[in-house]
Parts: C-alpha cells; structure tokens; sequence
C-alpha cells in the first residue's frame, strides 16, 4: 500500500516511523526538507520534494500539520495536492483540525473522486512512539476500511466518533479538558505551596481522591515537580484546540463560561511564553503570578 505522510513534527515522525516498514511504502514530505531526509535516514521512507510529488501514486495521505489552515494551504498551494491526488485515492487528515474546514475539504476532494476522513489522535509522543494512540476519526464506515491497516499501525483505541468533522469536535473538546485540568492543577497546588505545604504531599493524596486528572497523576510529577517541561506538545497548539471548540459552543449557542475564560487564560500564556513553549508550561505562568514553584 502506497502512504504518503505530510507532516514530520514532534507527533508526526513517530507516526509516521510505524509505516516505514511491510506492507507500506512510504513517502514523506516536511516543509523543512532537512527533517525528511533525516528520517529518510533512519527509516525505510522516500523523500518527496513537494506536496504534489509526495502524493501522487498514493492510495493512503496522511496529513499531520498545526492547524486545518495549513492543510489547506498543503492542498491549494503551489506543488500542492489537489491536483495531484489520484481518484479513489484518501486523505486521512491527523491534524486536530476544525470541522467546517474538515468539512469542507471533505466536499472538495469528493467532487474530484477522493475520499477525506478527519482523524485526530490523541496520547501524545509517548504513545505515538509506542504505535498506541487514540484515534478519533469522522467519515464514511466503508471509507476508514480501506485505510485501517495504515490507522492501526499508530492507533490502539479506534472510535468512529460520527459524520466527517466529528473526529476534530471530540479532539477540541478532550482538549479545552486538558487545558482546564493543567490551569486548576497549577492553581491549586500554588495555594497549597503559599500555605506551606509540600506539593508532592498534596499530590500524593489528591492522586488517591477524587481531584485527581492525567495532569494531576502524570504531567506535574514528571514535568512540573522535576522541573524538566519537555517538549512534546505545543502550548501554542492547544490554544487552537481551545479556541476550535470556544467557537463550536458558541455557533452551537452552548453557554461555556469555563472553556472561555481558559481560552483566554491559554491566550495569554501563548503570548508570555511564546511558540516553541510546551504546553505544561502554562503551569510556569500560574507559578510566576503567584510568585511559587511548585516542586
Ligand atoms: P509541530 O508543530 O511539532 O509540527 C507541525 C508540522 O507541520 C511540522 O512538520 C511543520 O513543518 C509543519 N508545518 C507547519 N506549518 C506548515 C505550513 N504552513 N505548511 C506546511 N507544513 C507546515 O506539531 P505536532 O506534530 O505536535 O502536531 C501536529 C498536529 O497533531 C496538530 O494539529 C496538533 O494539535 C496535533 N497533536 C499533537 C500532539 C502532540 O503531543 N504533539 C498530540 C495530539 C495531537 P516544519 O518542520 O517545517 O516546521
């Protein structure tokens, strides 16, 4: 089966390592063209030099960028997609992009014979490395069986969420939880840190009571209390996350106070912190507020 993955980034590589071996074959194309042909170093992969070269035989595109802004720019740009996806073939979007987009992509590519499902993952690099990631995916039951074999190959837990779009909607909403668990986590343990207490003993009963989160049992142990905020998640990105579904409760006429005022809070740690920053860092804003580390 011929893949063509678009998209290297921190969650992109190591999905796209699963399908550089039997029975895929694989071509990557990276708008910096130094991380392809890395790869293509250390894995059985061709390097594309454009979108269009990439895709052109492929049966199976994988599309894994920021935001649904840059897939369309991969799709209309110059060397980009449209033109060279083959009929029949299917455009497997990993993006956490945003359903109209999503959707409207979906209608593009099936007026010229190309199927689109939306398939966010979710489990971040580590279980993109381990080939274990959650995916979410919107579209047609007899679309996904032609591209399973190539979505097992990095995914575990396979939920068909709905109509294409419905991938993305669960995505932004696990999402905008993720971001309200990190900033009450952070805020909570900088009370208790003022109140002198030792964050690793609050942790310890938290983790065992009912205010317990993946922030609260992973993140801050392994990245807020050791100090070592490794990047592997974008802060910038789940700002979009939120505001994609910010957006969606509002078209929707959904009153989501929280959502929004945390999407305003990722707003401003984007501005503080900057692009590269990892999105447990959000947890460093809280701290300096306050004027406590928590560790
Ligand atoms: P990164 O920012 O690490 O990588 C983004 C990728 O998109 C890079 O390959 C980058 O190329 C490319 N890119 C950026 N802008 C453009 C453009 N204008 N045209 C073409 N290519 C472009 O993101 P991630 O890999 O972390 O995330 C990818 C998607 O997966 C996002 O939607 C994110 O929300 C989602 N996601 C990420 C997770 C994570 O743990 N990291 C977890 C779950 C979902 P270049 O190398 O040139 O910069």
């Amino acid at each position: 089966m011929k893949v063509a993955f678009i998209g290297l980034g921190d969650i992109g590589e190591p999905m796209a390592s699963h399908l550089a071996r039997d029975p895929f074959d694989l071509v990557v194309w990276n708008r910096t063209a130094s991380k392809a042909e890395e790869f293509a170093r250390t894995h059985r992969a061709r390097v594309a030099g454009t979108p269009a070269e990439a895709v052109r035989d492929a049966d199976v595109v994988i599309t894994c960028l920021p935001s649904s802004i840059e897939v369309e720019a991969v799709l209309h740009g110059e060397n980009g997609m449209l033109d060279a996806l083959r009929k029949g073939a299917v455009l497997v979007d990993c993006t956490s992009g945003d359903p109209p987009t999503s959707r409207s992509i979906a209608a593009e590519l099936g007026g010229r014979g190309v199927d689109f499902i939306d398939a966010p993952v979710s489990g971040g690099t580590t279980a993109a490395k381990s080939g274990t990631l959650t995916v979410m995916w919107g579209g047609e039951i007899t679309v996904f069986e032609r591209v399973r074999p190539v979505i097992e190959a990095f995914g575990k837990k396979i939920v068909h969420a709905g109509a294409v779009g419905a991938g993305d909607a669960i995505k932004a909403v696990n999402n905008a939880l993720l971001a309200v668990h990190i900033l009450s986590a952070g805020e909570g343990l900088a009370v208790l840190v003022k109140a002198g207490i030792d964050p690793k003993v609050a942790l310890d009963v938290i983790n065992a009571s009912s205010g317990r989160s993946n922030t609260s049992e992973n993140l801050i142990p392994q990245r807020v209390i050791t100090r070592a905020f490794p990047r592997t998640f974008r802060l910038a990105l789940l700002e979009k996350d939120i505001g994609i579904a910010a957006v969606m409760a509002d078209d929707l006429k959904v009153r989501t106070p929280l959502i929004s005022l945390t999407a305003e809070r990722f707003h401003e740690a984007r501005e503080k912190l900057g692009e590269e920053a990892d999105h447990v860092e959000a947890v460093k804003m809280v701290e300096r507020e306050n004027g406590v580390e928590i560790k």
